[in-house]
């Protein structure tokens, strides 16, 4: 579907376009494996001289479908969804990084994010060097080695809510030549679209709003098409020189913008898996559906909560970044003047253990390992999503020992503040 259509059109119908007698809603494609009539048929499709479907690890019509709303939404040129946020972000850069070699990424990022690229990409011998996403433009190109080969942000971080200045992070990575990647999670592409402001690539963990009911893991890879690769060819050469295990084809010249993604899938996803299940694609497409619904919703009842919270005598900060006043208002009103995001964050008088007493007498608001989800959760990340990190890199991260995650959903805000109200009595 083509993408001059606005986005509430897009989540709509974007995707799944049925011709005459096909079902009206996308159907799940549960099979592994698809039909050809000769030998040849099949062949050409294992060289990559003709599309087509032959095994669901490399593609499935059910995630394609999804996959091409995504990409519409986001502006992008292609699109694949992969079995988690995760999975999407270590594809994201395993596309163009290898052992020995180095990326910059902001330090307000999601603890998943955080370990995979601290911890585990090191071990695969592909260095990161975390920099404050308010560092200046001189200090993020200081960050910056021979071997460096992206830069990467999250619009709004988890749990820290720190909003990225994508004109001044595109600027610096392109001023490098490498791409800016951005985790664009939380304000979903109904509330921002990084690529109109220079971003690259975008990934998504679809298990926060784009699924939006709390039913199915996922993740998505979106390019914009707009990286030239070949002209700093020799940083990437995966993307521009012959691929060995696809008959020395290389990817630039064969697929031009759809380069990026197309190796995504047919070499790192052939090799490492990692696909999305066709019931969990269809699933992620019913959330979708109603993202331009939700969305609106999550913001107006996120602000509400935060403005009674900043009134409350019993809390000691509030941090909201649509919340006039916050560190990141003027940015977030730049990128994401129509609202930013469900979630807020703030922390009570009394700490940690008033923190934890507190959760425990919410009732509309459950304690749950999750945000983003059309019911109200909160959490304690010191307690639980970031326990493995010490006080330092808490701190680094932008997650203070006292902050309450609290995921603000689509209920009746009233009701919320009035749960929020008699847990602080009790
Ligand atoms: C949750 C999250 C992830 C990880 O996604 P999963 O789907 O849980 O694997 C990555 N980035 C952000 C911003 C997230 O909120």
């Amino acid at each position: 579907m083509s993408q001059h259509f606005k986005p509430e059109t897009l989540c709509v119908q974007a995707g799944w376009t049925p011709r005459k007698g096909e079902p009206r809603v996308l159907p799940i494609y549960q099979s592994t494996t698809f039909k050809y009539d000769t030998s040849e048929q099949m062949a050409r499709l294992f060289d990559l001289e003709d599309s087509g479907y032959f095994y669901t690890r490399l593609q499935n019509p059910t995630n394609d479908a999804v996959a091409a709303k995504i990409a519409a939404l986001e502006g992008g040129v292609a699109a694949m969804l992969t079995s988690s946020g995760q999975a999407a972000n270590f594809y994201a850069l395993f596309n163009i990084c290898q052992a020995g070699d180095h990326f910059v990424c902001s330090s307000a990022i999601y603890g998943g994010t955080f370990n995979l690229f601290g911890v585990t990409m090191k071990k695969l011998g592909i260095e990161v060097t975390f920099i404050s996403p308010d560092a200046s433009e001189e200090e993020l190109a200081a960050a910056f080695r021979p071997n460096t080969k992206a830069l990467f942000g999250e619009t709004i971080s988890n749990p820290s809510l720190e909003v990225l200045d994508i004109e001044k992070f595109a600027r610096v990575a392109h001023a490098h030549g490498v791409p800016l990647i951005v985790d664009n999670t939380f304000p979903t592409p109904i509330n921002c679209r990084p690529f109109e402001w220079g971003a690259d690539i975008v990934v998504h963990s679809t298990t926060k709003y784009m699924d939006g009911h709390a039913t199915s893991v996922g993740g998505a890879i979106v390019d914009s098409g707009n990286f030239d690769w070949e002209a700093h060819g020799d940083k990437f050469p995966g993307l521009c020189t012959p691929d060995e295990s696809y008959h020395g084809l290389t990817y630039t010249k064969a697929f031009g913008k759809m380069a990026y993604i197309t190796k995504a899938t047919a070499q790192l996803m052939r090799d490492l898996g990692s696909i999305q299940s066709p019931q969990n694609a269809f699933l992620l497409n019913l959330g979708l559906e109603t993202l331009h619904l939700r969305m609106p919703q999550h913001c107006k009842n996120a602000l509400k909560i935060a403005e009674y919270l900043e009134k409350n005598e019993k809390v000691a900060w509030v941090n909201y970044c649509s919340l006039p006043g916050n560190k990141y208002y003027d940015l977030a009103q730049k990128y994401m003047p129509n609202g930013s995001c469900g979630v807020i964050s703030f922390g009570l008088k009394g700490g940690r253990d008033v923190a934890i007493r507190f959760m425990d007498h919410l009732q509309v608001a459950a304690i749950v390992t999750h945000v983003a989800d059309a019911r109200t959760c909160v959490l304690h990340p010191a307690s639980h999503t970031h326990r493995q990190m010490s006080d330092e890199q808490l701190m680094e991260a932008g997650v203070r020992p006292d902050l309450i995650r609290f995921s603000v959903g689509i209920e009746n805000a009233d009701d919320i503040i009035a749960d929020i109200e008699q847990a602080l009595q009790a």
